[in-house]
């Protein structure tokens, strides 16, 4: 197997994994671990992974069934007709490529069919709540489930009779023997508030939102409970047998869902009044935008529209894959983002001296959570926000779990406010701050400047380092502040009577420490390249490295006599050999590598580590290794960046100019001399495709 087939088979693994999970706490136990939109982030991942290598879709996929599970304290019930969900749009693009999707699909089915070029839409608002079937018979409900997994449900019609906009018997003078009908159980959001009010004072635990805490209603097995919640439902889809003639009921069998929808507010139910008919997708890409900007006036939680094709005939036509119709599309809104006020700017300062300025603002409640900070990256950042103190900005957690400042409202700006300014000294150590010339970080080069210190020090006792328990930051804090610590080496040196001169710290206590401090000197050879804080090294990085290396007096030797060494490896370039060099060519960082000897580091790769045999598959797998590519013209589909990252990580290089070490030419349109000159050399020349095959 090759190496990206490897690779997406693993990651495809543990995306199984991590969504199954959040599918558990989602249904099961309605408490959401994650924010949707990383649900939905890391579903796509899913869904592109098996779309290319459909040997990968396993029967556990979360792609191969509907979310829910039916509980056990409810008894099953067998979906006549398949409750299914929706196909997820997240954005207008999507939108569109949907549309002419199915406009194709349905002139391949019946090319005489008049409405193909321009199908009618109805858009309907996405309501934030739990699928709900009601089986009616002969006028009278009988039967309430939910979704389940889309065949099997929870009886939960006792608890459904308990909501009062659902009619217990239909408006119906001759109703027919059975109908179906559909719609969405929500919880309003003032009841939502209430409800975790009660719950904050009772000291129970909240729901994540007004979804959540519908779905944990609705499994409620006491349902006056239920009854006190106050839920509410609107219906939006309709099934009537086949052959029913309704005789003197006074209206037509509806045949399209704008029919349904006021069918069913004719028979009883509460149905959604925002719903409209639209012509074209421009219509229906201005309901979206619309209801994008007005969802915060409804009283129930909505996350995005629904967008139909309004006649049944058509919806027949094209039908539903097993996990949803093809004639509807769920349009779901960006990710939550909210306007508050910047109160001040304070500039912290990592372990690689790159200060942040990061906004504190008035607090907020965020996807789920309170915030009152928000990163602003960097400089550059700051100054395009052209932010003034005082501003109103607005804060997104969108995919994202930090939330970041993404805009200022500067309608809301009072004019004697002044523009924020950077601080020219380092805020910790107070030495002038630099800025390197290509890049937008403001540093300080103080090496001895405590920030950094105990900057270094928190990454060095993480996790994916030496991963010292009971070493967190308020100790670190205390060691650089007395001056114990200078450098990581001194960890290392520290006395039990240091430590117990030091706030919260008994003999006990102390012992372990020390102990566990020198436990960490047998960590693994890539966990300790870790540790150091390479710029650029990360935990997957200090894994190549150490796999590459076998030995720290090896790395050292490399950057000074072979760096493409370092180049070649799968995933590096120059800019990081380039970090690599520097970080090994600065004295500080070579006594540190002497000390960290003379403590009993070994900075080397134990014999007959596992490490050793992974080795050699994972460089086998380099597709590129140590070819040299050069680029020419305009790609169609990729830009020269992404092509170049793309051949990087395959474990190739990308050269300017042509040699006769050039191993291909890849040529776009528009070309120029570089394309005359390979042909002279003979350098293979291929095309974009090529290319991606080459991949
Ligand atoms: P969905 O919420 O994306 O949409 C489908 C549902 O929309 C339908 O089943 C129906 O109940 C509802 N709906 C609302 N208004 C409607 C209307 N007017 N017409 C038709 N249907 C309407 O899909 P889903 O399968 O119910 O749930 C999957 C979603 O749940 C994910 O995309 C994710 O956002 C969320 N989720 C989150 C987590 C988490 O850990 N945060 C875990 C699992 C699922």
């Amino acid at each position: 197997m090759d190496s990206n087939l490897n690779l997406d088979a693993e990651r495809a693994k543990e995306l199984r994994a991590l969504l199954n999970k959040a599918n558990h706490s989602y249904y099961v136990l309605d408490s959401p671990e994650i924010a949707d939109s990383i649900y939905d982030q890391l579903y796509r991942e899913l869904l592109e992974i098996e779309n290319i290598d459909p040997s990968l879709i396993t029967d556990d996929s979360p792609s191969q069934r509907l979310g829910g599970i039916p509980s056990k304290g409810f008894k099953s019930v067998d979906h006549n007709i398949p409750l299914l969900s929706l196909d997820n749009a997240f954005n207008i693009d999507e939108l569109k490529a949907w549309y002419l999707k199915i406009k194709k699909l349905i002139g391949s089915e019946d090319p005489t069919f008049k409405e193909a070029e321009n199908p009618q839409l109805i858009c309907e608002l996405k309501i934030d709540g739990n699928a709900i079937s009601l089986r009616y018979e002969n006028g009278i409900l009988t039967k309430a489930a939910t979704r389940g997994d889309g065949k099997t449900g929870e009886d939960i019609t006792t608890n459904i009779r308990t909501i009062s906009t659902i009619p217990l018997r239909l408006l119906l003078k001759n109703p027919p023997p059975w109908m179906e009908i559909r719609g969405e159980a929500f919880m309003p959001i003032e009841i939502f508030h209430k409800l975790n009010l009660e719950r904050k004072n009772t000291d129970q635990a909240l729901f994540a939102n007004p979804r959540n805490s519908c779905a944990g209603t609705l499994r409620q097995l006491d349902s006056k409970i239920v009854a006190s919640r106050k839920l509410d439902f609107f219906a939006y889809s309709l099934y009537l047998p086949k052959n029913w003639n309704p005789k003197d009921n006074n209206f037509n069998i509806p045949i399209s869902q704008s029919e349904a929808l006021k069918f069913l507010k004719n028979i009883g139910f509460k149905v959604n009044t925002t719903s409209e008919r639209k012509a074209n997708l421009n219509e229906a890409t201005n309901y979206y935008k619309y209801w994008e900007l007005k969802k915060n006036s409804l009283d129930y939680a909505t996350d995005g529209i629904v967008v139909k094709i309004d006649k049944f005939d058509i919806q027949n036509i094209l039908g539903s894959t097993n996990k949803a119709p093809r004639w509807a599309i769920a349009v779901k809104y960006p990710a939550e983002e909210k306007a508050t006020k910047l109160k001040k700017l304070i500039f912290q300062v990592g372990r690689t001296g790159a200060v942040t300025p990061v906004a504190e603002f008035e607090s907020i409640e965020l996807a789920g959570t309170r915030v009152n900070r928000a990163t602003l990256h960097n400089a550059k950042r700051v100054a395009s926000l052209d932010l003034h103190y005082g501003d109103t900005i607005v804060v997104r957690k969108a995919g994202e779990i930090i939330p970041e400042v993404i805009r200022v409202i500067k309608e809301f700006r009072q004019i004697d406010k002044k523009l924020v300014t950077l601080p020219t000294n380092c805020p910790e150590c107070n030495s002038k701050l630099i800025q390197e010339s290509n890049e937008a970080i403001t540093k300080c080069i103080n090496s001895e400047c405590p920030a950094k210190i105990k900057g270094l020090l928190l990454h060095w006792v993480s996790k994916g380092s030496m991963n010292i328990e009971g070493l967190g930051e308020k100790i670190i804090h205390q060691l650089v502040n007395v001056g114990y610590v200078k450098s990581i080496a001194d960890l290392y040196k520290l006395e039990l009577n240091s430590l117990l001169s030091l706030e919260r710290f008994g003999e006990k206590s102390a012992n372990n420490l020390l102990r566990e401090i020198n436990e960490s000197k047998k960590k693994d050879w890539h966990k300790q390249l870790y540790g150091l804080g390479i710029p650029h090294i990360g935990e997957a990085n200090a894994k190549a490295l150490s796999k590459n290396f076998q030995s720290i007096e090896e790395i050292v030797t490399t950057t000074k006599e072979s760096p493409e060494n370092i180049s070649n490896i799968y995933g590096f370039g120059n800019e990081i050999t380039d970090a690599i060099i520097k970080w090994f060519g600065n004295s500080k960082n070579q006594y540190l590598i002497e000390e960290l000897k003379s403590i009993g580091f070994s900075l080397k790769k134990a014999l007959d580590s596992k490490e050793n045999n992974k080795n050699k598959s994972s460089n086998e797998s380099n597709l590129l290794n140590g070819k040299v590519f050069v680029l020419t013209g305009t790609l169609n589909t990729l830009t020269r960046e992404e092509a170049k990252e793309l051949i990087e990580k395959a474990g190739g290089k990308v050269n300017s100019s042509i040699s006769k070490k050039t191993d291909y030419l890849i040529s776009g349109e528009n070309t120029g001399s570089k394309l005359t000159k390979a042909q002279e050399l003979g350098v293979k020349v291929i095309n974009e495709n090529e290319f991606k095959l080459l991949l």
